[in-house]
């Protein structure tokens, strides 16, 4: 059987049968090792909570020209290209967020699925880290209540006005990707025993807030804001100064690449002209501006 119809024949599997049901027929089937790499990636959807279902293989080039009308008047269109092939999973992403914005326990800007499908497929489990893709059509900005969060038009990010979130937690039920977070005033030990760490506030949305019960952003939603707090007074980034994304600035693997999907000299752009990348559950029609290559 070619790698198309199987995968079809195991996306109808997908849809109808168990988890435990589908790793044991995997098991069984020898001809696995003849579906490509990519095409798992729609299966792993359903084993993956539902995050990753729905991915679409975008051919190269086709990426980019995919939700190029839909951003003609930006300054700029900051997204993330993500490489499957790098990742290791070591989570220094994870860590370097945490580090860079501050977040309390129970608020994680970014994090790293994994999974390892057996039999094997490949030379390691299949690792994506995943922060919000700021998508170009977000569900999570149509449904506040008072407008708190929206995407910005100078580049696309989309953000949280702090003062105005009433906390209802209505983006996050929106967000197809689970990328929003609650923050419910846990603190961690430095931060509750004041120690000197807890004296530096965060530098989120260059507010730099101070940390106290009651006050924003506890008790509102919170997510990532690709370090939009390192952009310079025109709105760019440097990864020479080290004004660039902490998850990108430490990403052990070099798997993170970050930069302007409107600029045809960055990174990002020859990454999606060069090689095949997917976005997730594009079904939704969200455009999300982070892009897995695979
Ligand atoms: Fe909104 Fe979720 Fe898209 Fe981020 S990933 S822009 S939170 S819908
Ligand atoms: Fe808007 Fe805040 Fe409610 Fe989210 S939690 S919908 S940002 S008011």
């Amino acid at each position: 059987m070619t790698a198309a119809p199987m995968l079809f024949e195991w996306q109808e599997k997908a849809m109808s049968a168990s988890t435990e049901e589908i790793e044991q027929t995997l098991k069984q089937d020898p001809t696995l090792s003849q579906i490509e790499r990519r095409e798992v990636f729609g299966l792993l959807g359903r084993w993956l909570g539902g995050a990753l279902a729905g991915a679409t293989v975008l051919k190269a080039g086709e990426a980019l020209a995919s939700s190029a009308s839909t951003n003609s008047k930006r300054r700029h269109r900051y997204g993330m290209v993500i490489d499957t092939r790098r990742c290791v999973g070591c989570r220094a992403c994870v860590v370097a967020c945490k580090a860079e914005n501050k977040t309390p326990p129970g608020v994680s800007y970014t994090v790293v699925v994994d999974h390892v499908v057996e039999p094997r497929i490949d030379d390691k489990p299949l690792f994506m880290t995943k922060p919000c893709f700021h998508c170009e059509h977000p569900p999570c900005t149509d449904v506040c209540p008072v407008s708190a969060t929206y995407k910005r038009q100078q580049d696309g990010i989309v953000v949280v006005d702090y003062d105005r979130c009433i906390g209802c937690r209505y983006c996050m039920t929106a967000c197809p990707y689970s990328a929003r977070w609650f923050d419910f005033n846990e603190n961690y030990p430095a931060v509750a025993e004041q120690t000197p760490y807890a004296a530096v506030p965060s530098p989120e949305y260059n507010q730099f807030r101070k940390r106290e019960k009651g006050k924003s952003p506890v008790g509102n939603v919170r997510k990532c804001t690709f370090c939009l707090h390192l952009q310079d007074e025109k709105g760019e980034y440097n990864r020479a100064e080290g004004r660039w994304p902490a998850c990108a600035k430490t990403c052990t693997g070099k798997a993170i690449h970050f930069g302007d999907l409107n600029d045809r000299n960055s990174e990002v752009y020859r990454l999606l002209r060069e090689r095949t990348a997917i976005r997730l559950k594009e079904e939704l029609g969200t455009e999300p501006n982070v892009f897995y290559l695979i």
